[in-house]
């Protein structure tokens, strides 16, 4: 199978692309734009790989994307503008990106054979949840322009299975940390800083709670919808490891070995959505679970991050 990874030079997509090329005998061609966020260095290791070939280009760009799905079996789509503090500066890119984008991809693939087209989600569609979890079937409420974006490139995939029944598949995971992820991200920004003994600044009272799951877990969890999944379907992808910010941040500053002195609360993110947690029963019924727990994910990432 050729699997065409939109995005694999950032931090999810690069991590993925190594997790293909590891575990399956797959070919990866790879269509990166390299923005801020993206960078071949998270792929240096593959470049050489014969089942590997790298294309910098943007999803929005129609004529490259026609081509390149062309050769494709499967589409997983990771590319996307994905930090929520730049949306809420300026949503443009986020709007063409992550919608436009994803639209060219699937009129794109509305052209050929694909088999699989999997969309990559998130769990900030549904908003904030205060008790409980949030279901597959539950309504959408983003409530920041990322999230907003990502929702509305979530629901046009749907509606390109059901319209015109091309073989969608979605999954919407928690908040994602490992190796290769950009340092503006909370937990590799809080391992250098700390490193520096520099300030770790916390958002409002570092009560915001996220549900953590290691890279690796979800790239499983995407690898096996994209076998097995159920075309049409959505699938949530949680850890059930849910923590404070504060508390991230003191594990951070523990694993470290620096000083809690260093937690800065800073003016809160405007709407900053105060709990996210997902169920994750319909994905564990493929026969997927959670390998990482947050203490042995965190310290591979502070291995990670050292060692650079
Ligand atoms: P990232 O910002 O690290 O990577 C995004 C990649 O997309 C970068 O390499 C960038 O260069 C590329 N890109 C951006 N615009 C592009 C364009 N127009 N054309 C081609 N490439 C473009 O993001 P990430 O954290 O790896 O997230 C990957 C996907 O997973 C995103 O769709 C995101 O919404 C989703 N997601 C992320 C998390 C998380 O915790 N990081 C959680 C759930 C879902």
């Amino acid at each position: 199978m050729r699997v065409l990874v939109t995005g694999g030079a950032g931090f999810i997509g690069s991590n993925f692309v190594h997790h293909l090329l590891n575990v399956t005998d797959h070919s990866v061609l790879t269509l990166d734009a390299l923005t801020y966020a993206g960078t071949t260095e998270n792929l240096v290791d593959v470049m050489t790989n014969p089942r590997h070939e790298f294309v910098e280009g943007d999803i929005r760009d129609r004529e490259l994307v026609d081509d390149l799905v062309e050769d494709a079996d499967a589409i997983v789509n990771f590319a996307a503008e994905s930090h929520v503090d730049r949306s809420i500066d300026s949503a443009e890119p986020f709007v063409t990106t992550n919608v436009q984008g994803t639209q060219t991809l699937l009129d794109a693939a509305r052209n050929t054979n694909i088999e699989r087209f999997v969309q990559i989600s998130t769990d900030e569609v549904y908003g904030e949840v205060v008790d409980g979890k949030f279901h597959e079937d539950d309504p959408l409420n983003p409530r920041n322009p990322y999230a907003a974006t990502k929702a509305g490139a979530d629901l046009l995939a749907r509606s390109y299975y059901t319209t015109y029944g091309l073989p969608v598949l979605i999954t919407r995971s928690s908040n994602n940390y490992g190796p290769r992820q950009h340092p503006e991200k909370l937990v590799p920004k809080f391992i250098t800083n700390a490193a520096h003994d520099e300030p770790l600044p916390v958002y409002g009272d570092g009560s915001n709670v996220r549900e953590w799951t290691y890279v690796e877990d979800n790239c499983r969890a995407i690898e096996l919808v994209c076998e097995k999944g159920e075309i049409g379907e959505i699938y949530n992808v949680g850890s059930g490891s849910e923590l404070e910010n504060i508390v991230v941040t003191r594990k951070i500053i523990d694993a470290v070995g620096a000083s809690e002195d260093l937690i800065e609360f800073v003016k809160d993110r405007p709407g900053h959505d105060q709990r996210y947690a997902l169920e994750t029963e319909k994905i564990e019924a493929l026969g997927w679970e959670p390998k990482w727990s947050f203490e042995n994910g965190l310290q591979r990432t502070l291995d990670y991050y050292i060692e650079r």
